[in-house]
């Protein structure tokens, strides 16, 4: 082999590296983009997910006729307890009424349960569907309801009361809790509270 040949096939196999290189990042390229659109696909749809299970289709109506929020729900920011004087998270919204105002049930649904506890008074629990139950708390204790009970929405449960002593300081008033697969969830995300 003459130098200017030796000289030749060095270029064809410095060529034939380069050209393999350059097909190897456009791989890597195009394997990045599918990756980055696939990791997309997967945050779309987990959207669609939590937008399915979100509360859109459903609304409630407010458990007491002209109810007045006095206090609001909060995950994590702390509200204070004028009854235990603590500062504490308020998975729920207390409502207030005229005196003696009935509450009702925001949706129609099965009663799953009626129970007494010192902190919370007393307490029905409606199940609307697989995953979701309203609780309504610090009750009169002459219920309306029984276990097993078909509600529909309006339907008188209960009166406001003091029964709860965790929060007696408050007035009477029903403290509403909303369960989305046993998690206490924001009611404001089914309640229409208009300008609270
Ligand atoms: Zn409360």
């Amino acid at each position: 082999m003459s130098y200017k040949e030796s000289l030749k096939s060095f270029f064809i196999r410095f060529k034939r590296v380069i050209i393999a290189s350059g097909l190897c990042v456009l791989a890597m390229a195009i394997i990045g983009v599918v990756a980055y659109k696939s990791t997309n696909q997967v945050t779309i749809n987990k959207n669609e997910m939590v937008q399915t299970s979100a509360p859109t289709s459903v609304s409630f109506i407010m458990p007491i006729k002209d109810g007045e929020i006095i206090k609001d729900f909060s995950n994590t920011a702390l509200k204070y307890n004028s009854t235990l004087k603590q500062w504490e998270a308020h998975k729920a919204v207390d409502i207030k009424g005229a005196d003696n105002s009935d509450v009702m049930a925001v949706l129609s649904g099965e009663v799953v349960s009626v129970e007494s506890n010192y902190l919370k008074g007393t307490v029905v629990t409606i199940k609307h569907n697989k995953s979701l139950q309203t609780v309504y708390a610090s009750l009169d204790e002459n219920v309306k309801v029984k276990v097993g009970d078909k509600v529909k929405t309006g339907d008188v449960i209960g009166k406001v009361s003091t029964s709860a002593k965790s929060e007696s300081n408050d007035g009477a008033h029903l403290h509403f809790e909303v369960l989305v697969d046993n998690v206490k969830t924001d009611p404001n995300l089914y309640l229409n509270l208009g300008d609270k």
